[in-house]
Order: structure tokens, then sequence, then C-alpha cells
């Protein structure tokens, strides 16, 4: 008998009859022989619905505690009628949010990480025949307050369960049949990875690829959960050894997200990075990109970054009078950008992957303002209405569109 962790999204719980089309499936695999546990997001639409509630009343001052339990409620909504419509077919369910099963987690509310999962009740129900059924997104804190996982945390929430009881599998439904080589809604000629290793999707999902959410792809890597989209036709997550085409870009990831600062005109001295990074992480701000420039003629430095684009007011005003009592000219802000990105594995065994992507870009006229790689990415900044161009060009660039036995090998 195995054991099966299902998690189904935000679309497939959005109305009463897909919520029937998610008891029958989950139904439908045990009568099939396995012990079955479905893990579900809140309907769709209904977190940001939340959200906005939240932005109303308070115009963007709000505590992060009171967040989470508002935030948290959509989850409990089609976990209860999720149970009622399997237990409508027959079949004994029993629902669970965050704090009942409990999935402990730090103290960082809105983006809560996940410290243990006590799941002792849902064995003992799934030994007694029972299908349960799991709020995602919820944990609970040592204060026994209701955190969050920040937003796609379902993911997440299924793949920590999966680990924690020793699943078999953890299968992620969502409104695509799997990871594809970009964003099938940006463009519509994607297709379908059949395996994708663990190390390629991290980069992918921290990169904005928002099919699975990072902290999840890094839980299925460390514990070794098998995870798929879709059952049999979707795409697995595996190690890298195990996916068979090595071909030297697999995917584009995009994200619309960040907002660009520069701090222009710093004295080139120590210490000069550290206060502005301190600053900002002070404040909470997580920075992305770095680029620093030397002027070899002044001697004096620019320094640019990235962060997240609801961070970049926040960002600005924390740094005016550090920046100011440094000596630099100015602080220069562009929240109209997008960072677009090459991965590939087979990047660590093929050069020649930055020069065509250069190319493609410039062959469309768009402009690159920063450059970052790594060993399996190459990322850059552009003006964010180039963004879906950039996008397309990089995947026929790549050949992503054409079947992976025919694309480029370096
Ligand atoms: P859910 O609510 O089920 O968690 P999400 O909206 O969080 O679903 O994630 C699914 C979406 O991720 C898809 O609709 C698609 O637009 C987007 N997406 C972004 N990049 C990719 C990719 N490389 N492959 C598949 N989907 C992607
Ligand atoms: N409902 C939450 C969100 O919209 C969690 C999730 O869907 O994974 O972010
Ligand atoms: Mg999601």
């Amino acid at each position: 008998m195995s054991l099966i962790v299902q998690k189904y999204g935000g679309t497939s719980v959005g109305s009463i009859q897909r919520i029937r089309n998610v008891a029958a499936r989950a139904v439908a695999a045990q009568r099939a022989g396995n012990q079955v546990v479905v893990t579900v997001s809140a309907m769709s639409g209904e977190t940001n619905r939340l959200v906005a509630l939240v932005d109303e009343l308070s115009g963007g001052n709000y505590s992060q505690r009171e967040y989470d339990v508002v935030v948290a409620t959509g989850e409990q909504v089609s976990t209860g009628l999720l149970a009622i419509a399997i237990e409508s077919m027959g079949v004994p369910a029993r629902s669970y949010q965050g704090w009942q099963v409990r999935f402990v987690t730090d103290g960082v509310h809105a983006k809560a990480r996940i410290l243990d999962v006590e799941a002792d009740n849902i064995r003992r129900d799934l030994n007694e025949g029972r299908i349960v059924v799991v709020a995602g997104f919820q944990g609970v804190n040592d204060q026994n307050a209701v955190t969050t996982l920040g937003r796609g945390g379902s993911d997440t929430s299924a793949v920590a369960l999966a680990a924690a009881l020793q699943a078999d599998f953890c299968d992620i439904y969502t409104d695509v049949d799997g990871v594809y080589t970009t964003d099938p809604r940006v463009v519509p000629k994607a297709r379908k990875l059949e395996r994708v290793s663990y190390e390629e999707m991290l980069e992918m999902a921290s990169l904005g690829a928002k099919v699975l959410q990072t902290r999840s792809v890094e839980l299925a890597k460390k514990y070794k959960v098998l995870s798929s989209l879709e059952e049999g036709t979707g795409t697995l997550l595996t190690e890298e050894d195990e996916v068979m085409e090595q071909v030297v870009v697999s995917a584009i990831a995009f994200n619309r997200d960040e907002a660009k600062i520069t701090v222009l005109g710093v004295p080139d001295k120590p210490g000069i990075a550290a206060s502005i990074f301190g600053t900002l992480a002070d404040a909470n701000i997580n920075v992305d990109m770095i680029v620093q420039n030397i002027s070899a003629s002044s001697g004096d430095t620019d320094v640019t970054f990235t962060v997240a684009k609801g961070d970049f007011k926040q960002a600005l005003a924390v740094l005016k009078d550090p920046v100011a009592n440094m000596g630099a000219r100015d602080v220069l802000g562009d929240p109209d950008i997008a960072k677009v990105s090459v991965v590939g594995v087979g990047m660590r065994s093929h050069s020649g992957v930055a020069q065509r992507m250069f190319k493609a870009l410039s062959a469309d006229g768009i402009n690159i303002r920063m450059i970052y790689t790594s060993d399996i990415k190459i990322s850059v900044v552009i003006d964010e209405k180039y963004m879906e161009l950039a996008v397309r060009s990089l995947h026929q660039a790549f050949e992503l569109d054409k079947d992976s036995g025919d694309r480029v090998r370096g």
C-alpha cells in the first residue's frame, strides 16, 4: 500500500464542481489501494480578496500577526468543503487546519518557515481508512498564533507533509499539467518538461516561475521527496543524473516583481557597501542582484541593486540619510524593470550561452541594464516593457520550442 500526498491549487478547488472533481480523484486514488492525504489552497481569488481587505482597512500599516489570522481563513473553507464532498461519496474524511496537524513554524508572520510537522493524528486517521484533508499555507508558532508560509505556500505544506509522513509520492495538481520551458501563458509554444532536476527547478522558482514555491523545492531536494506535477503525465522532479536530456538551457524564467536602485558617486572606501546593505537588512529588506562599478578616473563608485517592488519605497526612504552622510551624489530608483533568466545544468560544461543570450536580446533592440550569473543561470535586468518580447526571443534562440532531442547542445 502506498501513501500519496496530493496537492490542489486554487483553480482546482475554485468552484463546487471542481471541489467535487478533486474529491473524486482522491477517492479513486484510495480505491486503487493507496492511503491518501490531500493538501489544498484557498479557492482561487480568495487569498487576494483577503489581502485586499487588510490593505483597504489599514492602508498597508498593519500587524503581521493579524494579517495571518485573516489570510489563513481561505484554506479553512476549502478543506471543510472538500471533506464534505469526499464524505458525500461514501468515504470517511477529516479535515485539519495548520494548527491542528500541527505545522510548527518560526515566528516570522507572512513568511514563516516550517520547523516541524507533528502528524500522528493524520497517521491514525489514515490507518482507520479516512482520507485526510489538510489546509496548506498555514502553521502555528510557539505562541500558538496562526502563521502563514508566504504566497504560494501550500506547495511547501504538501512537500513538508510528504516528508514527515514518508509518503511514497507527492503529486502537485495545478492549472497547468507540468513544468514548462517557460510560463505557457507568455509563450504558448512552451513545452512540457518530462523531468527537471531539483537544482534547475530551484533556480526557476527563485527566479520567478511561480509554478512551485521556492521553499517547496528546497524541501523536496533535502528530503528527496519524489514530486510530480500531475500523476504519470506531468513533470517529475528528480536528481540531476536522472534527467536524461542534457540540453544546455532547459528553461526561461522571469520576474516583474523587482525594482532597481542606484546609489551614485559613493566615495570608494571600505565600509560603504556594509553601510548601504546593513541599513536595508535592518529594515528587513532583501536585496537580490548587486553590481558595483568603480570609476578609474574619479575614484567614485556607483552601487546598483534590486529589491522586491513591494519594498521599493521603503528602501528609498531608509537609505536617504545614510547615503547623504556618506557623501554620495544621488540615489536613483526605477521600479519599471524586469529580470529575465536562462537556466540549465548544461551550462556547467558548455560555453557560449551568455553570447547567444545577449545576441538574441540585441537583435530585438533590448538594452541590458544589469547582468548576474551563477553556474547554472544567467539573469539580466531589462526595462519591464520588453519583458515578454525578451522571453519569447530567448525561448526561440535556445530552441526551446523544438523537441528536446533537436536543441542547442553547446
Ligand atoms: P496554484 O494556484 O495551483 O498553486 P499557481 O498559479 O501558483 O497555481 O502556479 C501555476 C502557474 O504558474 C501557471 O498557471 C503558470 O502561469 C505559472 N508558471 C510560471 N512559470 C511556469 C513554468 N515554467 N511552467 C509551468 N507554469 C509556469
Ligand atoms: N492561498 C495561498 C496563496 O494564494 C497559498 C497557495 O495558494 O499556495 O498564496
Ligand atoms: Mg501556487
